[in-house]
């Protein structure tokens, strides 16, 4: 039996119609903002996401499915959604609209991971760019949208993490001061530390190891070795969250290790994930466009998994879906079937949501099969001229001509 993939899965109706609903609230929620929908081609050239997501990243390094199209050109399945959306914004010359351009996407996304609970290698996620403006409301906004978009999926128990990057000549001075410190208490570091220093010296703060945790807190913070110009964004950014009545930890060690992110960095977690518990995040990306061949444009966004918010999301109000109509068969006469058929589609047309029956069922089998789906009216076909249309909620029938069947259920006369 051949089955999907390792780590991909079905969309299911009963899956669909959350994610319906889902993407109903980001169409909502962000268009409300002046954000429209981009979608941008599945697979790209391999060199924009080397480029643009970096050769150094997990993703590039581990994660791409990377193939080459039949002609000696290297393609990827995109891993993400901010290199292709830059792309596009070159490709166009939309530099040249109004700024800053704001966009968003619903698309999915490949990764070669070890699959897992709200880990998977085609996944989906939700984005939001915005190209061409510097301001720190920006940076605000798209976190207050995303911090939005998660209340109205109810995403559970929902934490924000915020730092600043600063630029890349502060951060490259900070690495070394951080390097220095780091040798400096070589000593009082575990093994893992102590190997990591020059590749990353960063992740010395995540360390669980109490000696190595005691020794960074007196390590420096790049958020103190901010130039006046990043503070001064960052002091805004917090100022506009906290008017906005966002709550969020300064996470100094949140890290993003590539040379063009720059200033804010944020990620929503939801503790009711476990391990895999990041949920969205993001932040600014001023030196990215520069990097593909593109006009210098400061740039800020977010990207949040659409499994791992339905995963964290409380019980949705998705609406049941209904059957105004459903167009039974008296008989097996032919001219009857022509009645039926004709009657379901004018039916659609005026405006009902209509089912045909297309199973051969008997009579019987029709009807509780309408009762199955919920359907509001049955219409039982005899020929051209005889039908009868049966009230579901009250058991009530009549007899009339097909043709009358759409104006009485319209008018939501009796039928006894
Ligand atoms: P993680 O730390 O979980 O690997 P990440 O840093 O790789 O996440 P991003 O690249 O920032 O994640 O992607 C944004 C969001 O996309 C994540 O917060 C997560 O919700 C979702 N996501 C990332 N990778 C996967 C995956 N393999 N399967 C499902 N969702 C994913
Ligand atoms: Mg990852």
């Amino acid at each position: 039996m051949i089955q999907a993939p390792r780590g991909t899965f079905d969309i299911l109706p009963e899956d669909a119609v959350r994610r319906d609903y889902l993407e109903a609230q980001v169409r909502e929620i962000l268009g409300a903002a002046g954000y429209r929908r981009i979608e941008t081609p599945t697979f790209e050239a391999t060199e924009l996401f080397a480029r643009g997501v970096g050769e150094a990243t997990d993703i590039v390094q581990k994660e791409m499915y990377t193939f080459d199209d039949g002609g000696g050109r290297s393609l990827t399945l995109r891993p993400e959604g901010t290199a292709p959306v830059c792309r596009a914004y070159i490709e166009h010359g939309m530099h040249k609209l109004p700024q800053p351009v704001k966009l968003w996407y619903v698309s999915s996304f490949f990764r070669a991971e070890a699959p897992q609970r709200g880990r998977y290698r085609q996944f989906w996620q939700v984005g939001a760019e915005a190209m061409g403006s510097a301001a720190a409301e920006t940076d605000a906004e798209l976190i207050v949208l995303l911090a939005d978009l998660l209340a109205a999926l109810s995403v559970r128990d929902v934490r924000l993490r915020l730092s600043s990057l600063g630029n890349p000549e502060t951060r490259s001075a900070y690495r070394e001061e951080l390097t220095s410190y780091l040798r400096a208490h070589e000593d009082r570091l575990s093994d893992e530390a102590q190997a990591r220093i020059d590749l990353n010296p960063m992740r010395a703060f995540d360390a669980t190891d109490p000696r190595t945790r005691e020794t960074m807190r007196g390590a420096p913070k790049l958020l103190d070795r901010l130039d006046d110009d990043d503070a001064e964004h960052f002091a805004h950014v917090q100022a506009l969250l906290d008017d906005a009545g966002i709550s969020y930890e300064l996470d100094p060690t949140l890290v993003r290790g590539l040379d063009y992110y720059t200033r804010t960095l944020f990620e929503f977690t939801s503790d009711a994930l476990g391990a895999q518990s990041g949920v969205g995040g993001g932040g600014r990306y001023d030196r990215l466009m520069e990097q593909l061949d593109g006009p210098p444009t400061p740039a800020c966004g977010w990207a949040a998994g659409v499994e791992r918010m339905l995963l964290a999301a409380s019980e949705l109000p998705v609406r049941p879906e209904l059957v105004d109509l459903f167009v039974a068969r008296a008989n097996g006469d032919r001219a009857g079937a022509r009645t039926a058929f004709e009657l379901a589609q004018d039916a659609r047309r005026a405006g009902l949501a209509a089912q045909l029956e297309l199973a051969g069922r008997s009579l019987k089998g029709q009807l509780k099969h309408a009762d199955r789906i919920g359907a509001r009216y049955v219409a039982i076909v005899e020929d051209a001229e005889h039908a009868s249309l049966k009230d579901m909620e009250s058991g009530d029938q009549r007899e009339l001509e097909p043709t009358d069947v759409i104006p009485v259920i319209l008018r939501g006369s009796r039928l006894s």
